[in-house]
């Protein structure tokens, strides 16, 4: 087994197959990540899987490479977790697939398996049969398999899938990838199989289900402010109707993260290179930015022209719980807004403070305590639903502050205790309380 490209799906798939017994290499481009791998450490923060990685190191099942004769030259099934990045115009970039499929076609073996595992516009694994057709005489198959993990859950997601999606075009491949993920099935729980166009489409159909979630109880939180409603109550309202359900319905600042903004966008122009306008996708991207704005403006409207001369902590910097990813972390938007109108921040993440520092350089304050961070501000910006934010020590963080004014981005805290522990609070789709002012 061989899977190219070690980040976040390629390093959980390649772990996880090895943990189900299967001998695995890796290989990446990147030297360093390859390095640390060796030595059994995980470049970025994923519960579970530093011990996963050592564990199967140890146990000899998973190695590493920089060189793609090595990684495919034996192997039976290789995928490709590759990055595929917006392009300036929203599609999605696919040349470090199209590149990986052209340098491995000389060490295929015969009857290799090759699967896309990273998420493609319709069409792109035929393109990847093209590339490597052109490229070598021995018979080759070509399968997709998009990956429904998500960072912060990825080992669990992988080990335990509400179900596997296999798009083939020979039984061949069927039976190969059925044979790899029949351990990680559960009863009830299935490998779905169909072509590949439909299941390179299926992952796209999910991830702008989940953000069409997302922007939807976000414009019910704005509905819900300007009626004197209180969201999280609608939300519990309508969630529990099991047509409805309550997954992806938590109102915030947006989605963010590397798939969400980027597939929707993509499903946008898949359409329009058909020449389809899609109605829906544009709603959800554009009710996801403005979702951004909109929170930046409250703090503004609290501090008008002393928003200049303020000191603001924030905590969460990640673009969820659980992950030190910061690709498009809706946080990270509100820190350089905030930035840009000259507020003065000092942040703090439970484990991404090492990345932000990469990405925001010494324009912010960085503090590794959470209660540290609030030292003489005069608000606190809650940015990421991390679990350590929900029950804080209410006494500490006024002792702290200057000002007691949280604006939550994510709705942790109930407005009628934060009201009574004498916080000015503002947070999505509930009236605020305005107790303090600058
Ligand atoms: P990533 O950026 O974390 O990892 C990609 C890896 O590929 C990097 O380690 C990079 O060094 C390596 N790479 C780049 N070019 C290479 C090359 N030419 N040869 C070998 N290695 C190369 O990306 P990711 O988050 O793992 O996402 C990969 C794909 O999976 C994307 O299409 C993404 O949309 C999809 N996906 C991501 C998630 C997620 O939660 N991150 C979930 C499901 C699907």
């Amino acid at each position: 087994m061989a899977v190219i490209g070690t980040g976040y799906v390629g390093l959980v798939t390649g772990v996880c197959l090895a943990e189900a017994g299967n001998e695995v290499i890796c290989m990446d481009v990147d030297k360093d990540k390859i390095a640390l791998l060796r030595g059994g450490k995980v470049p970025f923060y994923e519960p579970q899987l530093d011990g996963l990685l050592v564990e199967n190191l140890f146990r000899g099942r998973i190695a590493f490479t920089t060189k793609v004769e090595e990684a495919v030259s034996r192997a039976e099934v290789i995928f490709l977790a590759l990055p595929t990045p917006p392009t300036a115009n929203g599609s999605a970039d696919v040349s470090a697939i199209l590149q990986v499929a052209q340098q491995i076609a000389p060490f295929l073996q015969g009857d290799a398996v090759v699967v896309t595992k990273s998420t493609v516009p319709v069409g792109t694994t035929e393109k990847v049969k093209e590339m490597i057709s052109r490229r070598t005489r021995v018979c080759f198959h070509v399968a997709s398999n998009p990956e429904f993990l998500r960072e912060g859950k990825a080992v669990s997601d992988f080990l335990y899938p509400d179900r596997i999606v296999i798009g083939v075009e020979d039984e061949y491949s069927e039976s190969k990838l059925r044979r790899l993920y029949e351990p990680f099935v559960r009863q009830g729980n299935p490998i779905v199989v169909m072509d590949i166009r439909s299941a390179e489409l299926t992952k796209y159909a999910a991830n702008l289900f989940l953000a069409m979630r997302i922007s939807f109880i976000n414009e019910v939180a704005l509905l819900c402010e300007r009626l004197g409603a209180d969201v999280e109550k609608v939300r519990l309202g309508i969630g529990t109707d099991t047509r409805i359900g309550k997954h992806y319905l938590f109102p915030g600042i947006g989605y963010g993260g590397s798939c969400f903004p980027k597939d929707v966008l993509a499903v946008i122009r898949m359409a329009e290179d058909v020449g389809m306008e899609l109605l829906l996708p544009v709603a959800v991207h554009r009710v996801n930015e403005r979702q951004h704005r909109y929170f930046v403006e409250k703090i503004v409207r609290f501090y008008g022209n002393k928003l200049a001369s303020v000191k603001l902590a924030v905590w969460g910097l990640s673009f969820k719980a659980n992950t030190d990813d910061l690709r498009e972390s809706p946080a990270l938007y509100v820190v350089r807004e905030l930035l840009d109108k000259g507020a003065q921040l000092r942040v703090h993440d439970p484990v991404a403070l090492a990345s932000a520092r990469r990405v925001l350089g010494n324009t912010v304050e960085y503090v590794e305590d959470m209660y540290g961070v609030l030292e003489g501000v005069e608000g606190l910006v809650v940015a990421t639903e991390w679990l350590q934010f929900r029950t804080p020590d209410f006494g500490e963080m006024k002792r702290r502050m200057r000002l007691p004014v949280v604006f939550d981005g994510r709705n942790l805290y109930s407005p009628e205790i934060m009201e009574r522990e004498g916080f000015s609070y503002v947070s999505v789709g509930r009236s605020s309380i305005l107790q303090h002012c600058v």
